[in-house]
């Protein structure tokens, strides 16, 4: 995915965040292994490899912690946000039945279905259907022959809104048209399962959020329900519903696309995790690195909770499945409220069995699989949100923000400044005796996400990182590649490792020294290449890149 992020950084929040933690991005592709002696079988193979690099999981969750109301309210829940499905098929491509029946191949069908639309979303967008050329930049938000020249000429006040599409009159001309009129037959009815829903919510600041979203939906005004969603604390069940982020739109980056997830709160992860949130000022004091570079005090003002995911629809169901949503993008409310981060726990583990834990079966050495662990890679994951919000957010030598300063490589290194010092938090935490295990399941665990993480590729910054992240390891020893391929941890080296590459960042940041970082990326933001020949062994054990889910009330079990 080349999703740029959905929020500005605002330097008073207290935890800045991933720059791309809505989506994840793809991978590499599947190598194609057959011989082309006969086409027809090789389509077909190729078609369903494609498929393949998506392994189907059930999203589910511990349905006996929900009472009959909660149960009911989700069923609503649910049937509302099925609605934003057809209204991304009309955004993004246009009549999906059209398209259906076009296509005769029921695989290609299948995949069409896993892509809203003709055009492969894990292969840059390229056709997977004969017939297509490439997917217009502005999706079907324009017409698909508008010209940027034309668009910008265009005398129409809210051509630029988030909630407008354009299109074209019987003269040609183009014109503007509200999302909640040209979709007003998907809209409508999603509105109104928010209010039924609304009628069973029991926690009263959630039901004032069901109505306030339903206009919303009725009218393209998000705001209201968007501030009065920052306040909500109690509610044991949530959802994100609506047109939110504008990635589909890669003409502009204007028009926002339908989407909807409907999410159940882990209560006792929740609570966890505002303790942890009230240690940030004491582990900043403790970051391994000069004073100089930890003086700015990050903030304990956040709101962070864990939940399980049990419907996506939209846009949110497509591509690399989020696993941690950090909402909302209005920048008034941001600056207002902050935003809100939500870990989605199910939908992660489901990575952490279907794809870490294959990659760790092939790349770890034996005797160290058994640390592998899911609340490692939990707490490894969450911990690198929290880790977003230590550090240094502004040079020391007059230099201004470090995002200003080191420009287009600010995203790799907050991401590799992120991942590291969420091992220090870890680390620090599990000190304290505030987290359990073993600390060689933690930093198992990281070496096994650097794999993982490599596969997402150097035009995305979480790949970049952990590719920097990797020769660094390397050049201090702080793991072996043993002659059969596999890797091992040494704990104590990849401990002092951590401290010193903390440091590194902090600095470099800190001192906004662009041509540092950019050496750095050069010489250790790379795949060697006997890394890339042992990542070359995953695609062919077809170890998949991503999920799509088999979701539903019957999934649940709540009919
Ligand atoms: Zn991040």
């Amino acid at each position: 995915m080349k999703k740029i992020f959905y929020y500005i950084f605002v330097s008073s929040l207290i935890l800045a965040s991933c720059q791309n933690n809505q989506k994840e991005r793809e991978a590499t592709k599947v190598q194609h292994t057959e011989t082309k002696q006969n086409m027809q079988k090789e389509k077909t193979n190729d078609i369903q490899q494609k498929i393949n690099q998506y392994i189907e999981v059930k999203l589910v969750t511990d349905t006996s912690k929900l009472n009959e109301k909660e149960k009911k309210m989700l069923v609503h829940l649910i049937k509302a946000v099925q609605y934003m499905d057809p209204a991304f098929w009309e955004q993004t491509y246009g009549d999906k039945q059209e398209l259906m029946n076009r296509i005769k191949d029921p695989l290609i069908r299948k995949y069409a279905e896993i892509n809203y639309g003709p055009w492969d979303r894990m292969n840059d967008n390229k056709t997977f259907v004969e017939g297509f050329g490439n997917k217009p930049a502005g999706a079907n938000f324009y017409p698909a022959d508008m010209t940027k020249t034309e668009f910008e000429k265009a005398d129409l006040p809210d051509k630029t809104s988030q909630y407008t599409l354009l299109r074209r009159n019987k003269e040609g001309k183009l014109y503007t048209i509200a999302y909640h009129t040209a979709f007003e037959k998907y809209v409508k009815p999603a509105a109104e399962e928010l209010q039924k829903a609304a009628g069973y919510a029991q926690d009263p600041m959630f039901k004032k959020y069901l109505q306030l979203r339903a206009k919303a939906l009725l009218t393209d005004q998000y705001q209201p329900s968007d501030m009065h969603w920052m306040d909500m604390k109690n509610n044991h069940i949530d959802i994100v519903i609506g047109p939110i982020e504008n990635y589909e739109d890669q003409l502009y980056n204007y028009k926002t696309g339908y989407e909807g997830v409907v999410l159940v709160k882990d209560m006792e992860w929740s609570k966890k995790l505002a303790k942890f949130i009230k240690y940030l000022p004491e582990l900043q004091k403790n970051l391994p690195v000069e004073a100089a570079y930890k003086q700015e005090k990050p903030g304990t003002r956040s709101d962070l909770n864990a939940y399980d995911a049990v419907y996506y629809s939209g846009e949110a169901n497509t591509g690399g499945k989020t696993i941690a949503i950090n909402l909302p993008n209005d920048e008034e409310v941001q600056l207002k409220k902050g935003t809100r981060r939500l870990q989605l726990k199910n939908v992660m583990k489901a990575k952490f069995d279907k794809i870490l834990v294959p990659i760790a079966n092939m790349l770890i050495t034996p005797e160290q699989r058994k640390h592998i662990k899911f609340d490692a890679f939990f707490a490894n994951t969450m911990f690198h949100e929290v880790a977003h919000g230590l550090g240094i957010k502004n040079t020391i030598n007059g230099k201004g923000k470090a995002r200003t300063a080191l420009k287009e490589h600010y995203s790799a290194i907050e991401e590799g400044k992120a991942d590291i010092l969420g091992l220090y938090m870890v680390d620090q935490l599990h000190r304290k005796g505030e987290l359990k295990g073993d600390m060689k399941d933690y930093m198992t665990t990281f070496m096994a996400s650097i794999f993982r993480s490599i596969r997402f590729g150097a035009a995305d910054a979480h790949g970049v990182a952990n590719m920097i992240r990797f020769n660094y390891f390397n050049e201090k020893g702080a793991f072996t590649r043993n002659p059969d391929g596999t890797y091992k941890v040494n704990y104590d080296k990849m401990y002092d490792a951590m401290k010193t590459l903390s440091a590194l960042i902090l600095k470099l940041q800190g001192d906004g020294d662009y041509q540092a970082v950019s050496r750095l990326i050069k010489e250790k933001g790379i795949v060697p290449k006997q890394l890339q020949q042992d990542l070359q062994k995953l695609n062919e054990a077809r170890i998949p890149v991503d999920i799509i889910f088999k979701q539903g009330t019957n999934v649940l079990g709540i009919e």
